[in-house]
Formats: C-alpha cells, structure tokens, sequence
C-alpha cells in the first residue's frame, strides 16, 4: 500500500541537528535549532525547574490520571497572568479564558482549527520571513489561502513597517494576521511601541482577526513585563484575539510539549460557547494535554521564592544571548569583514538574521558550522570558545 509514497522533503532545522551529530569535525558549531545551550555548548535544565521536580516526584498527592480536556486549571490561569500580567483590566473583567496546549505549535493549530471549524475563516497572514512552521499548522488546519505581508527589510536589516503597514491595509475582512508578540522569529527585529500601536490600529479598523504568537517571553530584553507589552497592549484593545503561549524556550521545556492559548473576548457573555467549542476541537486532536511541563510551569508560577529564582534564570539566559551578540560582532570588526555588521547586536531575542546568501551558508556549513539556508543563525549556539571561529569562517564567505 506503500508503493506510492514519496519522500517528504527534510525538516531543515531537524536536518541540521542530525548533519551536526553525524559531524566528527572537532571545530562543528550548530547555530541551526532554537535552545538554549550554556557557555559549555551544553543544554540546560534551568535549576528552578529541577527543583519543581524534584517536590513534584515527593508529592504522593499526585498522579496520572487524565486533565480536563482545556488542561489544568492553575495552569491555565498561572500563564496567563504571567502573559497579561494579573492586574489587567481583561481579566478582571472575565474576559479571557485559555487552554493548555502541546506547546506554543499546540495552540497555534488549536487556535487555527477554531478559526476554520467554527469561524469559518479561511485567510491568514504571515510575516516575511517567519517562522518556518506557521505556514504548515495554518494549512493542515484547512486554511487553503496563506498570504504573507512585508516584514523584513534586506537593504536596512530592519523591519519594513511600510509595506508590512500596507500589506495589512489590503487584507480583507476576517483574515487571521499572525504576528509574533515578542522577538520575531527569524530576523530578531521587533516592532516599536508606536509601531504596534499603528499596528493595532489598522488590525481594529479592517476587522482583522489577530493572532499573536508569543514564545519568547522573557528572551527579548530579560523582562517578562516588558516582553509581554505587545500581547498586553493588543488585549486592550477591545479586541477579540488570540495568543499562542508557549513555555518551551523561557522554561526550557522543549519537550514537554507546554503551551497555552490565551482567548479574549470582547463579550464576556460568548466565551461559554467558545470554551464548549474549543474542548470539542480539543479533543478530536489531542483529547487532553500531558501534565508535567505543566505542572512545573505552575509549581513555579505560583511560589513568589521559585518565581523570583525562574527570572534570575531567565536573565541568565537572555544576558549571556546578548553576550554572544556582542562578541561575534566585536570578532566581525576585528577582522574587518567587510559591510555593516551591527544589526546583530541591534537584533533581539534567541535569534539573528545575519544577511548571509545561501552560497555563503552553504561554505560555513562545509566548515561544519550549521544554519538555515536564510541566513538566520541561533546565538545560543555561540560560545566563547567557537565565536571566534565562527566569526572567522563568515569572515572567509563574505570574501570568497
Ligand atoms: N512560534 C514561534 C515563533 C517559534 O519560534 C516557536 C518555536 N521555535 C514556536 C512557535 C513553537 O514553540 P513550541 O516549541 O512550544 O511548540
């Protein structure tokens, strides 16, 4: 039955991974996948959530036994303060409501089968580039027109507000605008707060329905406030939205598979009807979600000690990303490579868009360091001890 399946074509990120493990070059480097790895190269089980743990496993009180289908309770609202912020006015006026999900992919294609099953939408929007999985989640959901509006700027590394603004301007009615919440991936470039808010302006006046994709709350500047300020300025917006959430890079828990969707209702009164609606697409996909990621994002949320030890983490983290930026592009001037380097210090988040052809990503891959045939590399994958030859190596493709 077989005899007619055909190749997929490989996951690229996936790819990487694999070409970097198969690699014996001493000197590989993979700037491929989006994890976090310590100064050693190594990846990281963040101390607070070996903690959580470690009290989880001690609980008798607990077991296996199925969540509900939205997830757990706590959790759910745990998270989503943690998005909002717990003083703000949507959820005091009950207007939110949220659903555990199989990480941030989880409530995207959650959120996505709502918007088809029951919405009836059929259009969304995606940045230019984006992340490389929206597009495929949107489509396997039985939206059949992806279109993508203007994001990138080759010419200044930045973003094209403009035609981003203007591609917007020309959605119709009812189209699902993903935008990223904080540290778009892959370039790394955000829109400002003045940015956003002629964002939210056209997304009001169209009636665009907006999709906010949130994974790296806490990555961009270390704060999880100030990261969280786009997904909280749009929920005052009086606004029906949607936020993807995911605990897979600020926690570490890639996989644990841990993700909420964050659903605001400008009517309280409806969000009964979308909640009875949500559990029944909840449950002809993954019937209800898995609990340990879960339960450690909540054991830690709801502890102000583990809390405050989780964003010292955090910073850890986000501090030694900028580190790294600093240092590849401190070894760029070194070397003099030619053109202008600073837009990776400029760029935010666990990503940078370096502006690298494929030509050129192919010679750093031959030298066995691995990236996106974009040009986009992960920091984390930078150390001190390969930044140098890191450096170097792009060095060598700008001058080939
Ligand atoms: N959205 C974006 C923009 C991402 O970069 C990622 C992770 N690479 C996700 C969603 C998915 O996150 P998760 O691993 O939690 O499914």
């Amino acid at each position: 039955v077989f005899k007619n399946v055909d190749s997929a074509p490989p996951i690229q990120v996936f790819q990487l991974t694999k070409l970097f493990t198969d690699s014996t070059d001493p000197k590989k480097v993979n700037l491929g996948v989006g994890a976090y790895r310590t100064e050693e190269g190594k990846p990281w089980v963040l101390p607070v959530v070996h903690t959580a743990e470690l009290q989880m496993a001690n609980d008798l009180t607990l077991n296996h036994e199925y969540l509900p289908v939205a997830g757990l309770p706590d959790f759910r609202i745990a998270a989503t303060q943690l998005l909002l912020g717990s003083n703000h006015t949507v959820i005091a006026e009950n207007k939110v409501e949220s659903f555990q999900a199989l990480g941030g992919t989880g409530a995207l294609r959650l959120g996505a089968a709502f918007l088809k099953n029951v919405m009836n939408f059929n259009v969304v929007y995606v940045s230019d580039p984006t992340w490389e999985n929206h597009k495929g989640v949107f489509q396997a959901a039985g939206f059949s027109d992806v279109r993508l509006y203007r994001y990138w700027d080759s010419e200044s590394r930045g973003l094209n507000f403009r035609g981003m603004c203007e591609d917007l301007s020309n959605a119709p009615e009812n189209a699902v605008i993903i935008l990223h919440g904080v540290a778009h991936n892959p370039t790394g470039i955000d829109p400002t707060k003045e940015q956003w808010e002629a964002i939210a302006n056209i997304c009001k006046e169209k009636k665009l329905f907006v999709f906010l994709d949130c994974a790296y709350q806490g990555f961009a500047s270390g704060n999880l406030d100030e990261d969280g300020w786009a997904s909280r300025y749009f929920a005052d917006q009086d606004l029906d939205l949607f936020v993807a959430q995911s605990f897979s890079k600020n926690f570490g828990l890639y996989n644990e598979r841990t993700g909420n969707l964050v659903v605001i209702s400008r009517d309280p009164k409806k969000l009964t009807e979308v909640r009875s609606q949500m559990e029944i697409q909840i449950r002809i996909m993954w019937s209800n979600p898995p609990n340990h990621g879960a339960r450690i994002v909540t054991t830690v949320l709801k502890n102000s000690a583990y809390f405050e030890e989780w964003k010292g983490q955090i910073l850890i983290m986000a501090d030694r990303i900028k580190k790294m930026r600093q240092e590849l592009l401190d070894n760029l001037k070194k070397l003099g490579t030619p053109g202008n380097w600073d837009h990776i210090t400029k760029q935010i988040g666990m990503f940078s868009y370096t502006g690298l052809t494929e030509k050129q990503v192919e010679y750093l891959k031959s030298k066995s360091i691995y990236l996106l045939s974009s040009g986009r590399i992960s920091m984390c994958g930078l150390t001190s001890k390969n930044v140098e030859y890191v450096a170097k190596t792009i060095d060598e493709a700008i001058r080939a």
